[in-house]
């Protein structure tokens, strides 16, 4: 029998059935590193209040509906759901309209940890009480809430019927690999290395090109779902460098640290370098352009902002002069977002080693990871005419 941990290549489909950040309340869970993500959303509220300033209001009598996608299982989306609505509840308020009933949407993958996320839900404010009553309640929620499994590269709800959709740091995550980046038969084969940072320009291209289809097939499926004046807030992680090569804060992520790890393991004799090989993160981060190229070419939306934004660094430390929890950060960050792939890759005992080296390599170069580490990221606001 083979051992755990030895299926081969992650294919597409099952990289749709088995993608998530790490779940659960633990030291390397999602819920737990992703305190950088709140931040830099939390940075960009302004843009993301004028995206819901365009978006049309409807009756009074018709429920408005709210979707973030790719939601996770952290605060981050409880906190951004509260965000949009309160906004939206205060814009019909200040036409003098009683606000509609609140609908709110949280999408993922099917293996997100949907149990989490629905414990940390605060509960629904109670029926009868008017709607000052469930706004001066902090600790309740003013609207209706249900998850929804499904790749949000596809059809998710039925035409027509969303008012706003959210998106944060989730669209940088391909759909797949791309197939010839595991064919070492291929120019874009991708030798040596388990993400793009640093790689060869055959295998920059087909990620770039994956990244393009997916986009636009999300645009695509957005374009049915949303009801004519609907807008649309999405962030993912990008990069400055016109080269797809340097990806920036995602390259030094996965491209430094990381990838040596994995080559530690090879060293010591723990894995293959095929094994290594047959590994790829699949994320991209887009360039402005490459981004604006496909919003461009789906034509359904218009485009009110496009921009690069500073997040600022993904780790956030209490101490940074201790190169050990500096060291510690950058692992668990890696950890929450890809250790569920390379947990299935490597089998749970192997990927322990693995980011344990991480761990070690990154707090040999704390200083400079500190410094250095910067996120940027695409910021988009559309709207359906
Ligand atoms: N929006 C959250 C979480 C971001 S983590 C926050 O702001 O903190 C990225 C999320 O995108 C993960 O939960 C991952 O499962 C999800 N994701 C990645 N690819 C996806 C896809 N094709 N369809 C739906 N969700 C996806």
């Amino acid at each position: 029998m083979a051992p755990k941990g030895d299926n081969v290549v992650v294919s597409n489909m099952k990289l749709e059935r088995m993608l998530s950040m790490k779940g659960g309340k633990g030291e390397a869970s999602y819920a737990n590193n992703s305190q950088a993500q709140a931040l830099h959303a939390k940075s960009m509220l302004h843009l993301l209040e004028e995206t819901l300033d365009v978006a049309q209001l409807n009756s009074p009598e018709v429920p408005f509906v709210v979707v973030d996608l790719g939601c996770s299982c952290g605060n981050n989306t409880i906190y951004i759901v509260d965000v949009i609505i309160k906004h939206m509840i205060k814009r019909y308020e200040a036409l003098g309209s009683e606000p509609p009933e609140f609908s709110a949407f949280f999408s993922d993958l099917p293996s997100n940890d949907f149990n989490t996320l629905f414990q940390l839900l605060p509960p629904l404010a109670n029926d009868g009480g008017s709607m000052e009553e469930c706004l001066a309640a902090d600790n309740h929620r003013s609207y209706f809430a249900a998850g929804v499994p499904g790749s949000f590269y596809k059809r998710l709800f039925p035409a027509s019927s969303i008012d706003v959709f959210y998106s944060a740091f989730s669209l940088h995550w391909l759909s797949q690999v791309p197939e010839c980046v595991l064919d070492k038969r291929s120019a874009a084969y991708n030798n040596g290395r388990v993400f793009i940072h640093g790689a060869n320009e055959s295998t920059a291209k087909a990620y770039k090109k994956q990244f393009q289809t997916d986009l636009a097939g999300f645009l695509r499926s957005r374009s049915k779902e949303m009801k004519r004046g609907g807008s649309m807030f999405l962030v993912c992680l990008g990069r400055t460098s016109v080269d797809p090569t340097d990806q920036g804060g995602a390259g030094l992520l996965f491209g430094t640290h990381f990838q040596d790890a994995w080559d530690d393991l090879i060293q010591e004799g723990l894995i293959s370098s095929e094994k290594r090989d047959n590994f790829n993160i699949p994320v991209y981060a887009p360039s402005l352009q490459d981004f604006k190229e496909v919003v461009e070419a789906v034509g359904s939306f218009s485009i009110n902002k496009l921009e690069v934004f500073k997040g600022g660094s993904p780790l956030v430390v209490n101490q940074p002069d201790d190169p050990a929890e500096v060291g510690r950060a950058l692992a668990n960050s890696c950890r929450s977002v890809a250790g569920v792939l390379v947990d299935a890759h490597l089998g749970d005992l192997v990927s322990e080693e693995l980011f344990t080296r991480v761990e070690s390599r990154a707090t040999s170069q704390a200083k400079e990871l500190l410094e250095q580490l910067q996120f940027f990221h695409i910021v988009a606001s559309l709207s359906f005419a």
